[in-house]
């Protein structure tokens, strides 16, 4: 199973609504980026304005969209959403603007994915309020400017790196989305499992928590198949064995490694001896993007201590070497 799949079938869509979290308090962890939403959003409200237009950046499945809603919900408005590579032509994105109403939140995912027409359609947007659409057809065809509600434009994308400098400057909020740690992983795993009704132990849900490559999503869709596993092999309530067993079963990675992850790690150790080795080299190895594996593989390889950056490239370290069960026969310095 591919747990970063963002493809969800109906059921997981609905599974999904029902776990995310709809108010700033529900919302646990990032707490530095929710602590200033919380101030920005309130200020917003008190001077009766749009909230200034927000970034937010990180990798996959870390509440980017939760925190989206959150945001509309906490500003008592609506929320529309679209991404990056839906929005075509600007009149895709005229047709979104001009149907927002005074203070609404405009979510677009991926915004590194945007057009370049698009993408500059959007600066007049955001920075008055106004668009230039284009009326009638041939020789009559002229531009007329329209007046926009104010709105809030939240943007978010897993690669900042690709964000144009004059789209970022646009954003007046910026905010770096972190992994998870285990305390509150295992905090977000209990808070499902009550949500679902289902019975969890403690070390249950530490052992999940710890498998989840620091990401809620992977945290909920791991709890889901553990209680498909509790209900048919097991009594239905989720202890430390059934959870153990489910992972097996599924071939889960004892410290949540994807595949990816673990082909960066494999690849670093046979083919360049352990490193150092540049980026671009491994992302060629790899057949992965490097601004991809910079932001979204690295750091938390990096964050667990498999990966380390010296100023010859990257390395990977005696941890590598034990979580795939390999020999380091001193290439790197691992
Ligand atoms: P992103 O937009 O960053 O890819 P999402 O917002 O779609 O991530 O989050 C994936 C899922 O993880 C959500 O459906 C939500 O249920 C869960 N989730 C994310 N962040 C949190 C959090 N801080 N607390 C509880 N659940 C969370």
């Amino acid at each position: 199973i591919d747990l970063h799949d963002d493809s969800f079938s109906e059921k997981d869509v609905d599974f999904d609504k029902q776990l995310r979290p709809l108010t700033f308090d529900d919302f646990k962890g990032q707490k530095q980026i929710v602590e200033n939403l919380k101030v920005f959003v309130q200020a917003a409200k008190m001077r009766g304005e749009a909230l200034d237009h927000v970034l937010l950046h990180g990798p996959p499945g870390l509440g980017k969209t939760t925190l989206s809603n959150i945001i509309a919900n906490e500003l008592g408005v609506s929320l529309k959403l679209t991404s990056g590579p839906v929005l075509d032509k600007p009149g895709d994105l005229a047709g979104l603007l001009t149907n927002l109403e005074e203070s609404d939140v405009l979510f677009i995912d991926e915004i590194h994915r945007l057009s370049p027409i698009v993408e500059e359609y959007l600066y007049s947007a955001m920075e008055d309020y106004k668009i230039d659409i284009l009326i009638d057809k041939g020789p009559s065809a002229r531009s007329i400017q329209l007046e926009l509600n104010p709105f809030t434009l939240v943007g978010a994308t897993t690669r900042s790196g690709l964000l144009t400098s004059p789209l970022r400057a646009r954003f007046g909020i910026n905010a770096h989305f972190e992994y998870y740690d285990l305390s509150i992983l295992t905090g977000i795993v209990k808070r499902s499992a009550s949500i679902l009704k289902v019975e969890i132990k403690d070390q249950a849900a530490v052992e999940i928590a710890s498998r989840s490559r620091g990401t809620p999503r992977i945290v909920n869709a791991l709890l889901r198949r553990v209680r498909d596993f509790a209900q048919v092999k097991g009594n239905g309530k989720i202890d430390l064995e059934i959870t153990r067993f489910s992972l097996e079963a599924l071939n889960i990675d004892q410290h949540g490694l994807d595949e990816m992850d673990n082909k960066i790690l494999t690849t670093i150790i046979d083919k360049f001896n352990g490193g150092p080795v540049g980026i671009s080299t491994i992302s060629t190895a790899v057949g992965e993007d490097s601004g991809t594996i910079e932001e979204v593989y690295e750091p938390f390889l990096i964050k667990e201590g498999f990966i380390k950056r010296t100023p010859r490239g990257r390395e990977v370290t005696e941890r590598a070497y034990k979580h795939l069960g390999k020999i380091n026969y001193g290439g790197g310095q691992a």
